[in-house]
């Protein structure tokens, strides 16, 4: 593809987000426009969460623990925003919402209520991979329909609790056929975790649809702030787990010899709640249950091939992928560049064209290492407020370092 069909192609930007007028400094003098390709690590706040954010912090108060008016506002912020999280991925009844610190935090918490094994992938980001304390790990084959008959194998030859699966690979971006895995655990006998951190910002995920049985993810991958995620799952395991955290709003009952602990999501949820976090993240969920969602999948679609024909045509480019017959992706594209380390590539685009990737492992190290890249790569990530343009000068980038030289 030319500069100039890219340029004929312009997708303007799905949705308004923070940070889209920055301006950085550039090492030769002067500044530009930031363009952030980094929305699988953290996607900017959408005008509805920093509105929501406004609204609620002159009056933020303790939760559950006061009958002041600020208190009550944030007690009902908090509750509902259940209510919001859980129409957002349409729970079903016996599924709870409950609010952790991140998918990590979400991933050890299910990780203390697992009554057995744990079957994983060996491509998993390191949170869906390091908390499970008895966990069978299966290599991933080079095609996806290989791979789930190895799960079958795997899930046939022993019992297992819990499939803990990637949602869509943090790394390639290749999504899963979630609703065929849930049918594969179930079949023999197991529940099944989706980690949605990085499917969660890009597709509507229906649990009750897709029969999954547990879903955690980040609010800062969702267009919400820091400091507050989701488990949402069935409640038996969590209702009878030991508390993930032990202290005040998680008990009925103290004395000093017998503690009688609440039931889920109290039980997991000691201390005072992160309310401001929490409220960001209904927000951005309702936020996104309010958007077209094929049209924002088509805006990531074109805003992908034309970002990856782009790479394609870059001599010494080379695209990762994990599997041979994956047909579905979210807009996360992972390369390497013939000739220079992923962290000068990523620095050269910071300084000179004030452009944010990331670089590294992508705390996938057991993937970089199947995929012949045991030293990184360069990850470019797209979210609501990327644009054609911002795909057109990350390539003409790209091409000039190539062409040219750094
Ligand atoms: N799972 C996947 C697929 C991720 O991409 C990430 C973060 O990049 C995580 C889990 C961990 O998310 P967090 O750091 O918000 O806990």
């Amino acid at each position: 593809m030319t500069a100039a069909t890219i340029t004929a192609t312009c997708v303007a930007p799905f949705a308004t987000v923070s940070g889209c007028d920055l301006q950085v400094p550039l090492v030769q003098g002067g500044s530009c426009t930031y363009a952030n390709f980094d929305y699988a690590a953290s996607a900017p706040a959408l005008a509805a969460v920093t509105d929501r954010i406004a609204e609620l912090l002159p009056f933020y108060a303790s939760v559950h623990r006061g009958a002041g008016y600020a208190s009550r506002i944030s007690t009902s912020a908090y509750e509902e925003s259940r209510t919001s999280v859980s129409r957002f991925v349409n729970a079903a009844d016996d599924q709870v919402v409950v609010f952790t610190r991140n998918t990590t935090d979400s991933l050890n918490l299910l990780a203390t209520a697992v009554p057995g094994d744990v079957v994983v992938l060996d491509i998993e980001h390191h949170a869906n991979l390091l908390p499970w304390k008895n966990s069978r790990v299966v290599e991933a084959a080079d095609t996806v329909t290989e791979t789930i008959w190895r799960l079958s194998v795997e899930l046939e030859r022993a019992p297992a609790a819990l499939l803990a699966i990637t949602g869509a690979s943090n790394v390639t971006g290749e999504v899963l056929p979630i609703g065929e895995l849930a049918e594969l655990a179930h079949a023999h006998g197991a529940r099944i975790l989706v980690d949605g951190a990085q499917l969660v910002p890009h597709r509507r995920v229906d649990l009750t649809a897709l029969g999954v049985d547990y879903l955690a993810f980040s609010g800062h991958k969702l267009y919400a702030p820091f400091g507050a995620g989701v488990l949402v799952g069935r409640r038996d395991w969590l209702d009878t787990a030991e508390p993930y955290l032990a202290g005040g709003g998680a008990v009925r009952e103290v004395s000093l010899d017998c503690v009688e602990w609440a039931c889920a999501p109290a039980r997991h949820e000691a201390g005072s709640p992160n309310v401001l976090g929490v409220a960001a993240i209904a927000a951005a969920c309702d936020a996104l249950a309010g958007f077209d969602a094929e049209a924002a999948a088509r805006h990531e679609e074109a805003l992908c091939t034309q970002l990856v024909d782009g790479l394609r045509d870059i001599d010494g480019i080379e695209l990762l992928r994990l599997w041979n017959d994956s047909t579905d992706s979210v807009g996360i594209v992972t390369f390497t560049v013939e000739g220079y380390e992923p962290g000068q590539v990523a620095s050269y685009l910071s300084a000179e064209h004030g452009i944010g990737v990331r670089d590294g492992r992508f705390c996938a190290h057991p993937l970089l290492a199947r995929v012949g890249r045991p030293g990184g790569a360069v990850r470019a990530s797209l979210g609501l407020g990327s644009s054609s343009d911002d795909v057109a000068r990350l390539l003409s980038a790209l091409r000039s370092l190539v062409e040219n030289g750094p």
